[in-house]
C-alpha cells in the first residue's frame, strides 16, 4: 500500500498507481527515445497512458457490477502487469461472481469495437506489437483492447477467466472444491506457458509465475474461508494481552513488548474501553524518532472496529480486510475491550484446526486461548 500514490477518487472507489508503474513509463520513454528519438518516446508514452486508461475502465467494469451486488471495492492499483481491483469480499453466488469477472473483458472489447468504428482498421490479435511504428495510435489500441480481452479469459487466476472457469464450476460443486480445480487448472496453464517461455518468449516466462502464484494464493483464500465458515470470535481472538493506556509512555511500551511475541497492542482506558491500537513497528518507530516520551493516545491508531464475540469470524475477515488494519477488538456486551483478533491468529487458530482434524477426526476441542 506504501508504495501506491493515489491519484484520485471516482464513484467512491480510490485509484492508486503503483510506483513500479511510474518507473515502467520512465523505461518505455526512454528506450523509445533512445532508439527513435523524443518523438517516438512522447508517442510510447502515450500509448502506455492510454493502455492504463484503459485498464482502468476494465476494473470500473468490474467495480460497478460488483456494486450492483453488494461488493464494494475501495481501491484499484495500477502496476504494470495492469489492474488490482480490491473487493471487500467475493460473492459466493456463481452467477454474481461470473458476471462480476466478464464486466472487465466486455469493457475491452467494447473499447476495440467504438475505437474500431472510429478507425475502421479491424483489430487483431498480431497488432499489439509495441514496436511497430507503421501502426498509429488507435489502431493499435484497438488492438491492444482485444488482447486484454483474450488474455484476461485465460482460466487461470489471477486472471479474470480463474474466476470464470470458478463460477462455472460452483455450479456443480461446492465454493471450496470449484476453487481448488480452477486453481489446478490455472497451475497447469501456467507450466504450459513456462515451457513455451523456455522455448524462447520470456514475457510468457513471467506471466507464467505471475498466474503460478496468482493460482497458489486463490487456493489458499478460498481453503482459509472454508475453514472460516461457521466459527465465531470466540473461537479465534486472543484474550491473554499487555494493554496500555493512553497515557502510557512509548519507552514503558518499549519495555513491554520486550516481554512478549504479541504484535499488536490494546490501548484501553480507565472504562475499560478501546481507544486504539499501537503495533510493534510503531512503538519502534516513535523510538526511533527520539519520541521516548510520547504517550500512546498520540501515536496510536484510532477508530478500530469492534465485534462481539458471538459474531462470525467471516465477518471480522471482512472487516479486518476492509479497514486494512492489523487487528480489530473484541467487546462484550458492556462495550468494554476484552480481546483482539489479528489475521495472524485467526491462521494460526486454523492451522491447529487442520492438524487436528487430520488427526483426530470428530472431536470437539475448544479452541480459546
Ligand atoms: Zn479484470
Amino acid at each position: 500500500m506504501t508504495w501506491s500514490i493515489p491519484i484520485g477518487r471516482f464513484y467512491g472507489t480510490t485509484v492508486r498507481l503503483h510506483v513500479t508503474f511510474l518507473l515502467f513509463l520512465i523505461w518505455i520513454g526512454a528506450a523509445y527515445g533512445m532508439r527513435s528519438g523524443m518523438q517516438a518516446a512522447i508517442d510510447g508514452v502515450l500509448l502506455i497512458l492510454a493502455v492504463f486508461a484503459c485498464v482502468v475502465l476494465h476494473e470500473f467494469g468490474h467495480v460497478l457490477v460488483a456494486r450492483r451486488y453488494g461488493v464494494r471495492t475501495p481501491d484499484i492499483t495500477l502496476l504494470p502487469i495492469g489492474g488490482v481491483a480490491r473487493m471487500t469480499h467475493i460473492p459466493e453466488q456463481p452467477t454474481q461472481e461470473l458476471l462480476i469477472a466478464l464486466a472487465g473483458p466486455a469493457v475491452n472489447l467494447v473499447i476495440a469495437a467504438i475505437l474500431y468504428g472510429i478507425t475502421d482498421t479491424v483489430p487483431h490479435l498480431s497488432g499489439v506489437d509495441f514496436q511497430d511504428p507503421g501502426v498509429g495510435l488507435i489502431p493499435r489500441l484497438s488492438s491492444i483492447n482485444l488482447f486484454l480481452a483474450v488474455f484476461n479469459l485465460i482460466p487461470a487466476f489471477p486472471m479474470d477467466g480463474g474466476r470464470v472457469l470458478r463460477a462455472l464450476l460452483t455450479y456443480r460443486m461446492d465454493y471450496a472444491r470449484a476453487t481448488q480445480l480452477a486453481a489446478s487448472v490455472g497451475q497447469g496453464i501456467a507450466f504450459l506457458f513456462g515451457f513455451l517461455g523456455l522455448m524462447g518468449n520470456p514475457l510468457l516466462l513471467f506471466i507464467a509465475l505471475f498466474v503460478y502464484l496468482g493460482a497458489a494464493g486463490e487456493a489458499q483464500g478460498a481453503l482459509f474461508r472454508q475453514l472460516a465458515h461457521g466459527m465465531i470470535v470466540a473461537d479465534v481472538m486472543t484474550t491473554r494481552l499487555e494493554m496500555l493506556s493512553p497515557d502510557s509512555r512509548m519507552d514503558e511500551a518499549a519495555l513491554r513488548m520486550i516481554h512478549t511475541s504479541q504484535q499488536e497492542f490494546p490501548v484501553v482506558d480507565g472504562q475499560g474501553k478501546l481507544c486504539g491500537l499501537l503495533t510493534h513497528a510503531t512503538i519502534l518507530q516513535a523510538m526511533h524518532a527520539g519520541k521516548a516520551d510520547a504517550m500512546a493516545a498520540d501515536v496510536m491508531m484510532s477508530d478500530i472496529a469492534c465485534l462481539h464475540p458471538y459474531q462470525t469470524v467471516d465477518e471480522a475477515l471482512r472487516l479486518l480486510e476492509e479497514n486494512q488494519v492489523p487487528a480489530i477488538g473484541v467487546n462484550d456486551a458492556q462495550g468494554r475491550f476484552i480481546g483482539l483478533i489479528s489475521r495472524a491468529n485467526i491462521g494460526e487458530i486454523m492451522t491447529i484446526h487442520i492438524l487436528r482434524d487430520k488427526n483426530r477426526p470428530a472431536s470437539a476441542l475448544p479452541l480459546s486461548r
